[in-house]
């Protein structure tokens, strides 16, 4: 137990146990897919081809070429900078930091107030794009042990420069209608807007704090694990599915962060009962169609090497995850499309789902979602047909 932020675990509900190690990027399932032949196959490898051209669709409705070209479209913006320094082996963005193009500022605005410091940075958060901002304290029990040079998936050192205290963890919604499409080439879009709009979201902020006079150093899934993050600055609570759980979007959320040695006011954690509505709700866990999702009771232990080892947590079966998606050649999220938190709070009902699942009523709230049975797929072609307006079609 690490005592120091042993009271925000217990009130992010995060359990470390005796048994903790860092979690070594070389073992990330994207990561194995290039290094681990229990894993990369030709399935794999086609899952990765078609992130670079769309002409090689597969069956099936909303895995068209049409479908793969707006996925892939949407990725553009995040591929360019994960691009840029293939070169020296760094994949930006995923498995290395994104470079700063900005040097620190040789003077430093003054931080006399860091309530008002936070209340500015989250400020200009939304304004460059963000929907949720918190902040929490650097923890290196969450950084990965080795990062992995692209050029021959090798571990390398995660070193950031020093002098880093904070994080800043930033949310981006993702979209509904592509959610609703999952499982489908198109829904991926999804996924991609949101990388494309984070990297241009931490460059910009890391770039005004650099300017200040304070190091910022940009990130999205690449130096250390967010979810801890994301949960430790008061974004949301994690659930059965993998994901963190938010009020605002549930699970339809993606995360970046910034490290920083900018003196701001940190978050509590801020637990709101999603955790123990997941303690009774398995339906992500019925909707995976490998399966690849538990039932019980978190757990400490799991099969997966590419699961991080000493955490009390609900642990996905990784190889049978990736090896879905590997067969759909896009992500999947059924299990974020399909739960609860997931449905829009502009309704009657969504609200009053929310308000009993939060509450000591989530067994009613259970009762009725069972009742309501699976959110319904949005059929892609007819995503389509309301994009180009086309309205009064049978499907
Ligand atoms: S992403 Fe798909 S395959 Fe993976 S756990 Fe969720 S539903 Fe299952
Ligand atoms: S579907 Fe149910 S168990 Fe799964 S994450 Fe959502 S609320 Fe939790």
């Amino acid at each position: 137990m690490n005592k120091r932020f042993a009271a925000s675990d217990a009130a992010a509900g995060i359990e470390v146990t005796d048994a903790f190690e860092p979690f070594s990027q070389m073992n990330d399932m994207f990561t194995r897919a290039f290094w681990d032949d229990s894993i990369r196959s030709q399935d794999t490898d086609a899952f990765f081809a078609s992130y670079r051209t769309a002409s090689m669709p597969r069956r099936g409705e909303g895995f068209t070429q049409k479908d793969f070209a707006l996925r892939n479209a949407s990725w553009i913006v995040s591929d360019l900078i994960s691009n840029r320094n293939n070169d020296d082996g760094e994949r930006e963005g995923f498995q290395a930091p994104i470079r700063y193009d900005t040097p620190v500022a040789q003077t430093q605005v003054a931080v006399d107030d860091v309530d008002d410091q936070a209340r500015e940075i989250k400020s200009l958060a939304r304004m460059f794009g963000a929907d949720l901002v918190g902040i929490t304290e650097i923890d290196q029990r969450w950084h990965y042990s080795a990062r992995v040079d692209t050029r021959g998936f090798s571990p390398v050192p995660n070193d950031l420069p020093p002098g880093l205290t904070h994080v800043i963890v930033m949310g981006h919604a993702m979209d509904e209608d592509l959610v609703a499409t999952y499982p489908s080439a198109l829904a991926g879009a999804a996924t991609g807007m949101e990388y494309s709009h984070e990297a241009s979201i931490v460059i910009q902020l890391a770039a005004y704090i650099r300017n200040l006079g304070y190091e910022a150093v940009p990130s999205m899934n690449d130096t250390a694990l967010v979810i801890p993050y994301a949960v430790k600055a008061g974004l949301g609570e994690y659930g059965r599915n993998q994901m963190v759980l938010t009020r605002e979007f549930g699970p339809r959320v993606r995360f970046s962060k910034i490290f920083t040695s900018l003196p701001l006011a940190v978050d509590p954690p801020k637990p709101f009962g999603i955790r123990a509505y997941c303690d009774i709700c398995t339906k992500c866990a019925e909707a995976c169609p490998p399966k690849a999702l538990p039932f019980g009771p978190p757990q400490e232990d799991s099969t997966s090497v590419s699961t991080i080892k000493g955490v009390r947590k609900w642990s996905a079966d990784c190889e049978k995850c990736f090896g879905y998606w590997a067969k759909l050649k896009s992500d999947c999220a059924i299990c974020m499309r399909v739960c609860p938190f997931n449905q829009p709070k502009s309704t009657i009902y969504g609200r009053l789902f929310n308000r009993l699942a939060t509450s000591r009523f989530r067994k009613l709230a259970l009762h009725l979602e069972a009742k309501r049975g699976m959110a319904e797929r949005l059929k892609p072609g007819r995503w389509w047909k309301r994009l180009r307006g086309v309205t009064g079609l049978s499907d």
